[in-house]
Parts: structure tokens; C-alpha cells; sequence
């Protein structure tokens, strides 16, 4: 059995996942800190939901949904019942609202923010993978314009910094029960009536999904497009006011942004406002970096009562992509793996002690190789970036002392063992 093993060819990650080796992990995990600390500074706190569901869960958000229909990692768990990896972020989110009773129990909008990874069996190609990444923030039970624009705002403040680069911001309003669905027989018929210029998909999609023909890349389809009717001019009374206030809102808060009545996102829950967050940075096939809106008839899908909600994702992939080879916040960067070295030449514990003091202290600390040579553990010191060295010779070592030396300027002095750590603080400051 052993035998056969060592002959096949070593494992491969699965077709359309990444390992985010060092320093790209580090970068990834910059970015959900990064996330974190903003989304909280927001009001936003932590929710962690399975990364299974019922499949149910999915199906409700529409079957017509390409995600839903061809993408799902569907199977059946060891009972019988049928399991879903989740594709996306938000059902999970909300069906945790209304399994817990949340909407009377705490204080609305309920703002949760999370992150963690998706699965859609999508071809994989750069920027497109079958297991993703994905920064999220939903906040539920808040009908009014000003959640809209606060959370657009969280989502363009946060790229704003994370991705540095130059991004657009594209705004659209997929109406309400009122007038979504006749604007959608609208537009069903506009497509009936062109139905021989469209591709075999999209023919596919005017029955049960007919706005999705708005995302076909095809040049046939986008030219049937262009002459249909937009959206934003068959929006009822209330929805165009909604859309209307956002937008003053944006204004307000000095985001630039484009209305593009095109915009149609993957997710058919979509009511009034979606977004999404484009770079300048990525080619066009992948270059949305995020993007979400307005789901107020998604709880009750779920089973809870009538209840508002919006949010966004945003994919870590994409925004890694998009920022490959810029330099992270400091501190311990993907470059710097630690601020201090013990080199060690004298043997004993006082190496372990003094590693473990700075640790302690705060100090992001490492050995080098004890049992290796003063030099070659001085280059390994080097390598990890290390800011400060704590060199262990016998002689110190046997006089209760230790040299720290400063990598950036070279200076090298004696301190006291048990002071070691306090200094090397103190100098890193
Ligand atoms: P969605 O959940 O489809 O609205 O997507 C939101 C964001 O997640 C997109 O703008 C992408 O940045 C990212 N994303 C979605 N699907 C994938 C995927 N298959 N691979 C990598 N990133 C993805």
C-alpha cells in the first residue's frame, strides 16, 4: 500500500483554489484586518455563519440565478439531506437573522460585517476562482436612503485605502415589488422582439431571467441592449426619490460615480439600489473588485417578516490582484516577518528566555538556528527582516549580559540579560 502512494505524482490543490503562501498571505490577512478595523469604526460587528447551509437556503434566493442554477457545490451529507457550500455570503447572514428572532430582539438596523471564503464552480481563470474570499457587511432592518450611503461609503473608504488606485462607481436601482416586474415584462417583450440577435444563452434567459441578458458580453447581445429600455426611467414615484436621495447622499460625502442602468449584478434578490466598485488596475473581464445593494424582500424570502436590508462583498482575490507588489501598512509587513533576532553562540536556556521576555514585551521575535554559526545565523536575521539583533556569546552570557545591535544604523552596545527585553522595545520605538 505505502508503495503504490510514494509512486503517484504528489497532490495538487484543487482546480480553481490558491495557496496564499507567504508574503501573500500576510497581505490577505492585512486586508481583512484592514476590514475589520473599519467596518467596526462603521458601528459593524462580527457575525461567523457556517460555510454550509441547507441548500434550500440557496434555492430561495431564486433559481433563475446562475450562481444558483450552475455553480453550486450541492451534496449529500451522511444523513440524506442535501448540503450546500455557500456561494455567497448574505443568505446565510439573513437566514441567521430569522432563525434566532432577531428582528425582535435587537435594536435595527442589525450591522454585521464578516469574512471568509465562498465556493462557485465557475471556470477558473485570473481573477475568477472556484473557493474566493470575501469581505462582507449587511445591514438589516433599515428601509431609509442614508443606510444605502453609508454602507457604499464603508465599501469605497475601505478600497479607497486598501486598493489605492483609481476606482468607479457604478450606481443603479432595480425598483421595487411596484415596478420591477412590469419594467421587467417591459423589457421581456423589447427582447422577444430581438430575440433572433441574441446569443443561445440569452435566448435561454428571456423567459426566467431577462435583465441578466444586460451582463452578456457578447457584441449581438450588448447591441440589442443598448436600445432597451433603461430601468431608471420606469422606476415608480418612491423608488426614483430613493435613488435620487443615495445619490444626494454620495454627493455629500464627495464620491464620484456613474448611474449605469446596465448594472445588473449576479444575485436576482437585488431591490432599488446596487452598486459595484470597479478598478482602473484589473483587465476588463475581472475588474469588479465588489459590489451589493438592497435585498428588502430577502428576509421574508427566508421566512422572517418583512424586513429591509442591504450590503455589499467584496473579493480579497480581486483586490490583491489589483494591488500586487504594493507595499502594506507597516509594522510586521509581508517583508518584515519579525522586528527582533536572538542569535545565540552560547548554549543554555538564556537564548529560549531571552526569545520569550521579547515576546512578551510585544515584540514580534525569532532565533535563527542556534546550533548554527554567529554568522550564519546574523544572515538569517537579516533575511526575516529583523530590525534588532540580540546577540548570546559565552562571555556576555557568563557576565549576565547580551549585545543588542541595530540593524539600521549598526550600533551595537552591552545590556543587561535581564533588560534585554525593555531595550529592544525601546530602540524599536
Ligand atoms: P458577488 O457575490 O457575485 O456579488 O461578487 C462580489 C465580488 O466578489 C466580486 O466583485 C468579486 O470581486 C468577488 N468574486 C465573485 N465571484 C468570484 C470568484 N469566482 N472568484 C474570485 N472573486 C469573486
Amino acid at each position: 500500500m505505502m508503495m503504490s502512494m510514494s509512486t503517484s505524482p504528489p497532490p495538487q490543490a484543487p482546480k480553481g483554489t490558491v495557496d496564499f503562501l507567504p508574503p501573500d498571505g500576510d497581505r490577505l490577512q492585512a486586508l481583512e484586518d484592514g476590514f475589520t478595523g473599519l467596518a467596526r469604526r462603521y458601528g459593524y460587528r462580527r457575525v461567523y455563519t457556517p460555510t454550509i447551509e441547507h441548500t434550500e437556503v440557496f434555492l430561495r434566493l431564486g433559481e433563475a440565478t446562475d450562481v444558483v442554477r450552475k455553480e453550486m457545490y450541492t451534496f449529500e451529507d451522511r444523513g440524506g439531506r442535501s448540503l450546500t457550500l455557500r456561494p455567497e455570503a448574505t443568505a446565510g447572514i439573513v437566514r441567521s437573522f430569522v432563525e434566532h428572532g432577531l428582528a425582535k430582539r435587537v435594536p435595527l438596523p442589525w450591522k454585521v460585517y464578516s469574512v471568509g471564503q465562498n465556493f462557485r464552480a465557475e471556470a477558473p481563470q485570473k481573477g475568477r476562482y472556484r473557493e474566493f474570499r470575501q469581505l462582507d457587511a449587511e445591514a438589516i432592518g433599515d428601509a431609509g436612503p442614508a443606510i444605502d450611503v453609508e454602507v457604499i461609503d464603508l465599501a469605497m473608504e475601505f478600497l479607497r485605502v486598501a486598493e489605492g488606485g483609481e476606482l468607479a462607481l457604478l450606481v443603479n436601482s432595480m425598483g421595487d415589488g411596484a415596478c420591477k416586474p412590469a419594467f421587467v415584462d417591459l423589457f421581456r417583450s423589447y427582447l422577444e422582439g430581438r430575440r433572433t440577435d441574441l446569443c443561445r444563452d440569452c435566448g435561454e434567459r428571456i423567459e426566467g431571467n431577462p435583465l441578466r441578458v444586460l451582463d452578456c458580453k457578447n457584441p449581438g447581445c450588448r447591441a440589442v441592449t443598448e436600445d432597451a429600455p433603461r430601468i431608471v426611467d420606469h422606476l415608480c414615484d418612491p423608488c426614483g426619490k430613493h435613488l435620487d436621495a443615495v445619490l444626494t447622499g454620495l454627493d455629500a460625502l464627495g464620491w464620484k460615480y456613474r448611474v449605469e442602468p446596465r448594472l445588473v449584478r449576479g444575485l436576482d434578490y437585488y431591490t432599488r439600489t446596487t452598486f459595484e466598485i470597479q478598478s482602473a488596475d484589473l483587465d476588463a473581464a475581472q475588474n469588479a473588485l465588489g459590489g451589493g445593494g438592497r435585498y428588502d424582500g430577502l428576509v421574508e424570502d427566508l421566512g422572517g417578516d418583512p424586513t429591509p436590508g442591504i450590503g455589499f462583498a467584496l473579493g480579497c482575490e480581486r483586490i490583491l490582484l489589483a494591488t500586487a507588489g504594493a507595499v502594506t501598512a507597516a509594522g510586521t509587513g509581508p517583508g518584515q516577518t519579525v522586528q527582533a533576532v536572538v542569535v545565540d553562540v552560547a548554549g543554555g536556556t538564556a537564548a529560549l528566555e531571552a526569545l520569550s521576555a521579547l515576546r512578551k514585551a510585544g515584540v514580534s521575535a525569532d532565533g535563527a538556528g542556534w546550533e548554527r554559526s554567529m554568522k550564519a545565523q546574523m544572515r538569517s536575521a537579516e533575511r526575516l527582516g529583523a530590525v534588532m539583533v540580540v546577540v548570546l556569546g559565552p562571555d556576555e552570557v557568563a557576565q549576565g549580559t547580551a549585545q543588542i545591535k541595530d540593524l539600521r544604523s549598526g550600533e551595537q552596545r552591552a545590556v543587561a540579560l535581564s533588560a534585554v527585553a525593555d531595550e529592544v522595545k525601546g530602540a524599536l520605538r
